[in-house]
């Protein structure tokens, strides 16, 4: 992580010798040793500034791709920090009802006002009362994470708890459940064991490592064998199926009909990308599908 801390860090492990290998295990280590409480400030100081610089690029990115190809019914949940699904919603608006989007330990471009309980854009006042609002909590990386003491982190967790209790496609995308996230794993598999269309359920797993290190990861979360194990977004069901991921795997599963891939691969430019979801999303409003009077590829 580009923040500058490596000096701090060694400054310590030369007293302490090694606080673990990586960010969030220093990090850990760090909060439980209880001495260094200037060194943790700095360290937050260092790492929400450094989160709030980062702006995507100017061409497609997999967020422009995930808030155009799910729809209103959708939801994202993201571990990070960055600002990034918030940049992609705002060049993507006007298109389509976007999915909701959960931060599970906090943004650093959303703020709020504790008074009206509404959350915004960092650095806007209060879109309610017009005063200045707060920069929401950040939950660092702590073996032992508190998600139910702060009221917007709960929020969020329950409106993952709602929405892992009747999913019917859950994508985990470059999230690797670390030892960190005891907590975090426990709720993910605990919420969607009782899901009671978990047995139909589709899980797809996005993930660079070895493919028996993500199994043995995710084992107790998915059905049987109702995974896919992938090592890029382009193989998602999401970019697949531009929004009708959830469609497209009924029609496959249930109508033992499966219906052409539509993939916006190739698609560079915003401007594109919204022009590929703009008749999708007119399909939506109309109920219909492009796949209407495709032939079943198995006759059925
Ligand atoms: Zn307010």
């Amino acid at each position: 992580m580009a923040t500058g801390l490596d000096e701090l860090f060694y400054r310590i492990e030369a007293l302490e010798g090694s606080l673990g290998d990586g960010f969030e295990a220093k990090y850990s280590r760090l909060v439980g040793l209880e001495r260094y409480p200037d060194e943790v400030e700095q360290i937050n100081t260092a790492v929400r500034g450094y989160f709030a610089r980062l702006e995507l690029p100017d061409h497609v990115t997999p967020y422009d791709q995930m808030i155009l190809g799910l729809r209103e019914k959708d939801a994202i949940f993201t571990f990070n920090w960055d600002p990034f699904l918030l940049q992609a919603l705002r060049r993507c608006s006007g298109v389509a009802k976007p999915p909701s989007v959960h931060f599970l330990h906090g943004c650093v471009a959303v703020a709020l006002c504790g008074e009206c309980k509404v959350r915004s854009n960092a650095g806007l006042p209060c879109p309610r009362c017009g005063k200045a609002m707060e920069p929401s909590q950040l939950l660092f990386p702590v073996t032992d994470k508190d998600y139910d003491s702060d009221p917007v982190i709960l929020g969020e967790w329950n409106a993952l708890r709602n929405a892992l209790d009747d999913a019917y496609f859950v994508t985990i995308f470059g999230y690797s459940a670390p030892v960190t996230d005891v907590a975090a794993r426990k709720i993910l598999i605990d919420t969607f064991s009782s899901n009671k269309f978990r047995e139909m359920a589709e899980v797809e797993i996005i993930d660079i490592r070895e493919r028996a290190v993500i199994e043995e990861t995710w084992s107790d979360f998915y059905f049987s064998h109702h995974y896919g194990i992938f090592d890029s977004f382009e193989h998602s069901q999401i970019h697949r199926h531009f929004r009708r991921s959830c469609d497209a795997f009924a029609m496959a599963s249930l109508q033992c009909h499966p219906v052409p891939e539509n993939t916006p691969a190739g698609i560079t430019e915003i401007g594109k990308l919204q022009e590929y979801a703009r008749p999708l999303f007119r399909e939506e409003q109309a109920d219909v599908k492009f796949w209407d009077g495709h032939v079943n590829p198995f006759g059925g």
